[in-house]
């Protein structure tokens, strides 16, 4: 192990015990944050000795990929069980895809930005070897249909509203976890009790970049 991966894997095991701190309590999520490399995620290496700490890190496309507590906060409302189908909207680096991957879920995760698509791709599948996320380019308001239906649905970017073609591709039983809101957002875990009734609950603020409309029509670009 060279120098900078030594210290770095240091920084990544102080993380994890930090989010204990923080009431992250399922060790499924914990075990994840201790076995992937943020680091990987950001393309830029000066942003690296930043990658353990809480805070949101810039990405291509003006995106963000969320701060480590974010992501530990909403992989742990999932209530991830291992083979979940999970479908995630805006892949972005992919940190969180790869995170619920070390889980043991089976994800399908969308991104409207073709040059995050095609990046993240590389990395998860090429450079990381992850085989157990399927990547599409397309429109996360759709959800993917042909895909349907999924345990858990996790959306990693402020929505308008809750998106009633993503509730349609849950299974009853399932949860989704979202957090809805125009500038701020509230954090909703909504969790499906029979065809047409849910359960809501909600989990304070969050601040997320927004979820837009898509620039193609329909869900193409899998792998
Ligand atoms: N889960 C990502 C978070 C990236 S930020 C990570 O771990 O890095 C949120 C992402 O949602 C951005 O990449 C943005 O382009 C994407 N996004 C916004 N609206 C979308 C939509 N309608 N469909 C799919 N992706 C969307």
């Amino acid at each position: 192990m060279g120098g900078l991966d030594f210290v770095l894997q240091g920084k990544k095991k102080a993380l994890v015990s930090w989010l204990r701190t923080q009431g992250i309590d399922d060790e499924n999520v914990l075990n994840a944050f201790g076995v992937v490399d943020r680091h990987r995620f950001i393309e830029n290496s000066l942003f690296w000795h930043n990658a353990y700490e809480n805070t949101p890190v810039p990405i291509a496309c003006g995106q963000t990929m969320s701060q480590p507590l974010t992501v530990a906060f909403q992989s742990q409302l999932l209530n991830i069980c291992k083979k979940d189908k999970v479908l995630e909207i805006g892949t972005g680096s992919g940190y969180q895809a790869a995170i619920l991957a070390a889980m043991g879920a089976m994800v399908y995760s969308i991104e409207r930005q073709i040059e995050l698509f095609r990046k993240t791709r590389i990395l998860l599948k090429d450079t990381l070897g992850i085989t157990n996320v399927n990547l599409f380019y397309g429109d996360g308001f759709k959800g993917l249909p042909d895909e349907a239906p999924f345990d858990k649905i996790i959306v990693t970017c402020g929505a308008p509203e809750v998106p009633t073609s993503l509730l349609a591709q849950l299974k009853v039983g399932g949860i989704i976890v979202i957090p809805v809101g125009d500038g701020v957002q509230e954090m909703k875990r909504i969790t499906k009790v029979s065809d047409d009734e849910y359960h809501q609950e909600s989990f304070g603020e969050f601040k997320f970049v927004p979820m837009l409309e898509s620039m193609v029509k329909g869900n193409r670009g899998s792998f």
